[in-house]
């Protein structure tokens, strides 16, 4: 396992994190757990939830495994948010998530989901400077982080903020030109770093063909190879992985123990080699997915990143009816009030996309 240094902080996690939001068997707690074992026995140290994953059950799971890891000698590091912001409120919810994850005290804890800077100015007014100040002189928490779906220089203005220890975003071999630039003040400063959704919530296992351009050669699978594309970049300290299942824990394991390092030309021939339309492509992350014409946003954004990584109709209508089941008219009933733009973690165009999509509909 490979750790780097998580800025001024003195703590170290591993290059591949666990994150507990992808769990496709979460009522079995027992399975739940045994995924994290592997990936502890494996080195990693570093385990993301939040208190909305499956409601509390995220949290809930994770405190099983600490207490599993624990038991076994593993070392872990626990990185968790809240989207609160008053101090009163913030207390109540650590307290809530302390009890769920069987801990004194939380390593990494994250002013969870700043999409707008507006929101960061709100949040701040509210106190949660001060709030997330005094539960670290409390010993409650070790270390200030905020979780961010801004794009890159947003990203350097939120970062300003003194308090700030380290940052997480989403960050991929498809979508990194979003947040490039932030990584010039994680430099500057010396902040710690990790990225979500390393795998872009699936699009680059599942289409292995379209991503193959991100090999070295031709024994590393496409997981592997956007992984180690991740581990190439020094101030990346850890790459969180939502795993599903346990294979998907071995895979991610495996290209830990295949990555060998990286020169700048291949790098750079990645960086050239993405083509610009995978540049905009839908993560998953359903952060939209609160329309008030109920309109199955992320399905259909899904079903539009077929359409864009296989350049036609086709792919998009197929996309909708086999895997999704829905009918490509579900998009027509957008009223254009515009919710879903400004929740979009990749600054998508959702309603053109809607509008493309409606006029496929027979
Ligand atoms: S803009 Fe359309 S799709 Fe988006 S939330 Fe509003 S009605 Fe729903
Ligand atoms: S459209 Fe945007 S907010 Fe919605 S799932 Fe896709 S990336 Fe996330």
């Amino acid at each position: 396992m490979i750790y780097r240094m998580y800025g001024k902080t003195g703590k170290k996690p591993s290059i591949l994190g666990f994150g507990g939001m992808r769990f496709k068997e979460i009522k079995n707690r027992d399975l739940c757990v045994e995924m994290m074992v592997e990936a502890a026995k494996a080195g990693v140290n570093y385990f993301d939830t939040a208190p909305k994953y499956f409601g509390t059950q995220s949290e809930e799971i994770f405190g099983e495994g600490f207490l599993e890891l624990r038991r076994l000698g593993f070392p872990f590091y626990c990185a968790t948010k809240t989207f609160e912001a008053s101090e009163a409120v913030i207390r109540r919810e650590i307290e809530g998530q302390l009890k769920r994850l069987n801990l004194d005290s939380i390593d990494f804890y994250h002013i969870w989901c700043i999409d707008k800077l507006e929101e960061w100015r709100m949040r701040k007014e509210k106190g949660v400077i001060e709030a997330f100040k005094k539960l670290k002189e409390q010993g409650l928490i070790q270390h200030i982080c905020v979780s961010s779906h801004l794009i890159g220089d947003q990203i350097k203005e939120l970062l300003k903020e003194e308090i700030l220890e380290g940052v997480l975003f989403g960050y991929s071999a498809y979508n990194f030109a979003f947040r490039q630039k932030a990584f010039e003040i994680i430099a500057e400063k010396d902040l710690g770093c990790a990225v979500m959704n390393p795998l872009g919530g699936g699009i680059i296992p599942e289409n292995p063909d379209i991503f193959s351009f991100l090999k070295l050669n031709k024994k590393e699978s496409v997981v592997e190879a956007a992984l180690h594309f991740l581990f190439s970049h020094e101030r990346i300290n850890t790459a969180i992985v939502g795993f599903g299942e346990l294979k998907e824990v071995h895979e991610a394991i495996k290209a830990v123990e295949s990555y060998s390092g990286y020169d700048n030309k291949e790098v750079e021939r990645i960086k050239n080699t993405l083509p610009d339309t995978f540049k905009d492509l839908c993560t998953g992350c359903q952060y939209c997915d609160n329309c008030p014409e109920k309109i199955p946003i992320p399905k259909l954004m899904d079903a539009y990143n077929h359409k864009k990584l296989y350049g036609k109709n086709e792919a998009l209508l197929d996309r909708l009816k086999w895997h999704w089941n829905i009918s490509p008219g579900e998009a027509s009933k957008c009223s254009e009030c515009g919710e879903c733009e400004e929740a979009c973690t990749q600054h998508l165009p959702i309603i053109a996309r809607l509008k493309e999509i409606s006029e496929l509909a027979p």
